[in-house]
């Protein structure tokens, strides 16, 4: 049967790997729909190539732009933040590839969900800040959730060897980043430059930045918890330079069963499209005699505030989650900017933590109100940091 498919964030890192993905999977995954945020050249380009049905920018400023390049084509064209649900929820899609960056995504999973779409899921920001909500959403409208982070990949392939109730811990594998064997001093120091400079990933601005400072580390941690359903003190974070086991699962015999695979995201992505199948894809295959050694090591939660952080809200819940991925979003903005260092993304995550109130179980609307103050504290408290 042929795979109807949306990607939400056609133009990013993950999307244009998941075109490569379905271009070389063949015929049977047909493209319906896809989006960009402001990068209106490239997809002017998609629209040309592969001629959807429908496309959405979501920064309206550059709506003229596209349908003036692609006004040739039978493409729909719509625009501003929520075409994303529209494009989500298309009665002619049944599957919906998240990819665009941040909370943004939120409005159109939770679409997809209630639709009943297969969501692949890689846009993880969402999962964090309304998973429990996502997933009940998911399961009462019979949507299935297959994630694409290659952690989350590996574990829902590590999960088919047991039930459950078998499970005893979660281990999420790290790279560390490009400050793994860095000092706190060099940390403090730490240039734009530096902190993008990741050792074994090729990924978009905002989650390069989260993976230096273990943020990214600790927003899996968030995900793991709702999309498996496992208790936050069952996961468990080691570092794995190689980039070479994807993550594993304890199961209460002892067994331990992990996914290995080289570092390309075009292996997840081919995973949620083909599962439960399996099919010839594109990735390197891996020769482990050449790779020599595999190593583990224990996070350093001194040098890396932002996982301990991570870990404290993720057994709270409730409002904390949010206010933590929204500060984060934004100091990373800045951070991109130039406006602050490195270490003052941490500080303004802490303070804003500090400073807003913790309510536990709320509704969506709780959840985005909650959402924007954190965005609104980081943006007033940014110059007197
Ligand atoms: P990129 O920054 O490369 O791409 C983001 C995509 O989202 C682009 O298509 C961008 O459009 C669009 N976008 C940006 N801002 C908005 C917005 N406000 N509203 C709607 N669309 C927007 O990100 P990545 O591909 O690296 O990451 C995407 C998601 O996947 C993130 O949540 C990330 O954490 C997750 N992920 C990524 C991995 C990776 O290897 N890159 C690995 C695992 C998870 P435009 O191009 O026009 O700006
Ligand atoms: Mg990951």
């Amino acid at each position: 049967m042929t795979k109807k498919i949306t990607i939400l964030g056609s133009t990013g890192s993950i999307g244009k790997n998941a075109l490569r993905v379905i271009d070389s999977l063949g015929s049977n995954y047909d493209l319906v729909a896809i989006s960009a945020h402001t990068n209106v050249k490239l997809l002017a380009e998609q629209i040309h190539k592969y001629k959807p049905a429908y496309a959405a920018i979501t920064d309206p400023s550059c709506y003229k732009q596209l349908k003036e390049l692609v006004s040739g084509e039978d493409t729909k064209i719509l625009c501003g933040p929520n075409s994303l649900v529209e494009l989500a929820s298309l009665s002619e899609v049944d599957t919906v590839i998240t990819a665009v960056v941040g909370a943004a995504g939120l409005a159109a999973v939770l679409e997809g969900a209630k639709t009943g779409k297969l969501l692949a899921i890689a846009n993880k920001e969402p999962l964090v800040i309304a998973g429990e909500l996502l997933v009940k959403t998911a399961r009462s409208n019979g949507a299935r959730i297959v994630p694409i982070d290659s952690e989350h990949s590996a574990i829902f392939q590590a999960m088919q060897a047991g039930n459950a109730d078998e499970v005893q811990k979660i281990i999420l594998t790290s790279s560390g980043g490009p400050f793994r064997n860095a000092t706190a001093a060099e940390i403090q120091n730490a240039t734009l430059e530096d902190a993008l400079n990741h050792p074994t990933w090729d990924m978009g601005p905002k989650i390069t930045i989260d993976s230096a400072s273990m943020m990214n580390k600790a927003l899996e941690v968030i995900e793991a918890r709702w999309l498996f359903d496992v208790p936050v003190d069952r996961i468990n974070v080691l570092i794995h330079p190689e980039s070479i086991v994807h993550s594993m699962v304890e199961f209460i015999d002892g067994s331990v069963v992990a996914q290995l695979g080289t570092p390309d995201m075009c292996l997840p992505i081919q995973y949620s499209l083909t599962y439960p199948e399996r099919k010839k894809g594109i990735t390197s295959h891996l020769d482990l005699t050449k790779l020599g050694s595999l190593n583990f090591a224990t996070p350093d939660l001194e040098l890396f505030p932002a996982l301990r952080i991570g870990f404290e809200v993720a057994q709270k819940g409730g409002s904390s989650p949010v206010v933590f991925n929204a500060a984060n979003e934004v100091a990373v903005e800045h951070f991109l900017s130039g406006k602050i260092r490195f270490v003052q993304i941490v500080e303004l995550i802490s303070a804003a933590l500090e400073d807003h109130k913790e309510v536990n179980s709320l509704s969506l609307d709780e959840l985005l109100e909650r959402d924007k103050w954190a965005r609104e504290f980081v943006n007033s408290n940014v110059d007197s940091i």
